[in-house]
């Protein structure tokens, strides 16, 4: 593998770990310790002079090791570390980083929304939140000290598009560190470190996981910036097990091809959609009239699988229309084969108060679709039948 590859071949060879009977990738090391030949070959691993396997909660386990290897030939990024879940990428990011201080720009993952006000004030990581609309004050934000920029970019779920490079000049000037939450995009359709970020984290339960069997989650960047993580992460006992670890690695093997295929399906259907008099609304990054198409071509190489339609109707007759879906599932989450459809009032942004939804652009009358890898022109009949809803 080098660098000068294109993104397939490293989501394919990325890691350098050989299996000593010739297995084409890792196997699952099904192992939470591992032995030693001395003392002294156990101290080498231990104090770090030798990378190897030694105990699994700490992330020293081989299957663990290929799939940071890979996750991070991937993405392009020095070093990744993996963990059990995406929130635990998070927490981890946060008390490394967040201790003095956080904001968070624009609408984020329930979540998140929900660490960030509820258990982190607990332990003093105060946080300020801006929204897109609020951009002009981050500068004045950053004049308050502190020293971590989180933002998600397209958002959850209204996929409002941020400036990446734009963002972190900005926080670069006030000594912050900026880290994106890559899920929507995935780094087949967005690398942020290419724009200056300095972490990258994932949800890789979505489309690095793409079949909804797998929890987990990731953070990358410089080794500077990603190897003291290293140790909160061991300390929580966040990191991820072999066996997820494996299935993510086989994952990730089909990553490029499954994300363009999710993109080419998502545009398709928004074009659809937007011609649909029962549709009032159409958000996708990828449709010339969205407000942030032009950003969004700037700084990605496709634009993604989550459409968000605002339904001509009310809240009541949105759910009809949800609920007459068929090949779309009713179900939270994103980024698997199958299309998932959620009204992000009863799922994703449930936990916050109307007034709070509203401020946030959130209505009663949107559905979040993750557009899976089914036939398209079979996804566009299911959306059209389902809309049959509105007016009946
Ligand atoms: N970030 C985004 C954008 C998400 O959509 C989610 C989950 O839906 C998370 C983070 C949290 O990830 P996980 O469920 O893997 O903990």
């Amino acid at each position: 593998m080098t660098e000068s590859q294109g993104q397939s071949t490293r989501a394919i060879h990325g890691s350098r770990l050989k299996d000593q009977h010739g297995a084409p990738h890792t196997p699952i090391y099904n192992t939470t310790t591992f032995k030693f030949d001395s003392t002294q070959d156990l101290l080498d691993v231990a104090e770090g002079r030798r990378r190897g396997a030694f105990y699994t909660r700490k992330g020293m386990n081989p299957s663990v090791f290929a799939l940071e290897e890979t996750m991070a030939a991937v993405e392009g990024a020095e070093t990744a570390l993996a963990f059990s879940s995406g929130m635990a990428a998070e927490t981890a990011l946060f008390t490394a980083y967040g201790r003095d201080g956080i904001i968070c720009l624009g609408d984020a993952y329930g979540g998140t929304l929900e660490l960030l006000t509820k258990q982190l004030p607990l332990l003093g990581i105060e946080t300020t939140f801006l929204l897109g609309s609020e951009l002009e004050r981050l500068e004045e934000t950053l004049k308050g000290g502190a020293k971590l920029v989180f933002l998600e970019t397209p958002t959850n779920p209204a996929l409002e598009v941020f400036d990446l490079a734009v963002v972190s000049e900005l926080a670069h000037r006030y000594d912050a560190l900026v880290a994106v939450d890559n899920t929507f995009a995935s780094p087949v359709n967005q690398r942020p470190l290419e724009f200056g970020v300095d972490i990258v984290s994932y949800s890789a339960t979505k489309y690095l996981g793409g079949h909804s069997d797998v929890t987990a989650g990731f953070l990358l960047g410089a080794a500077e910036l990603i190897d003291p993580v290293w140790e909160w992460r061991q300390n929580f006992g966040s990191s991820i097990a072999p066996e997820p670890a494996a299935l993510l690695s086989r994952s990730l093997r089909t990553l490029t091809h499954r994300v363009r295929a999710h993109n080419a399906s998502a545009q398709k259907i928004a074009e659809a959609l937007e011609t649909d008099e029962r549709v009032a609304r159409v958000l996708y990054p990828g449709l010339a009239s969205f407000p942030g198409h032009e950003t969004a071509t700037k700084q990605m190489d496709g634009f993604g699988g989550i459409i968000t339609i605002e339904v001509a109707a009310d809240g009541e007759t949105t759910a009809q229309v949800a609920d007459r879906l068929q090949l779309f599932a009713l179900a939270p989450s994103l980024g698997g084969t199958e299309s998932l459809a959620t009204q992000p009032v009863t799922t994703t942004h449930h936990g916050i108060s109307a007034e709070e939804r509203a401020r946030r652009g959130i209505t009663d009358s949107m559905i979040r679709l993750s557009v899976g890898l089914e036939d398209t022109d079979d996804l566009i009949a299911d959306l059209t039948q389902a809309l049959d809803a509105v007016g009946t």
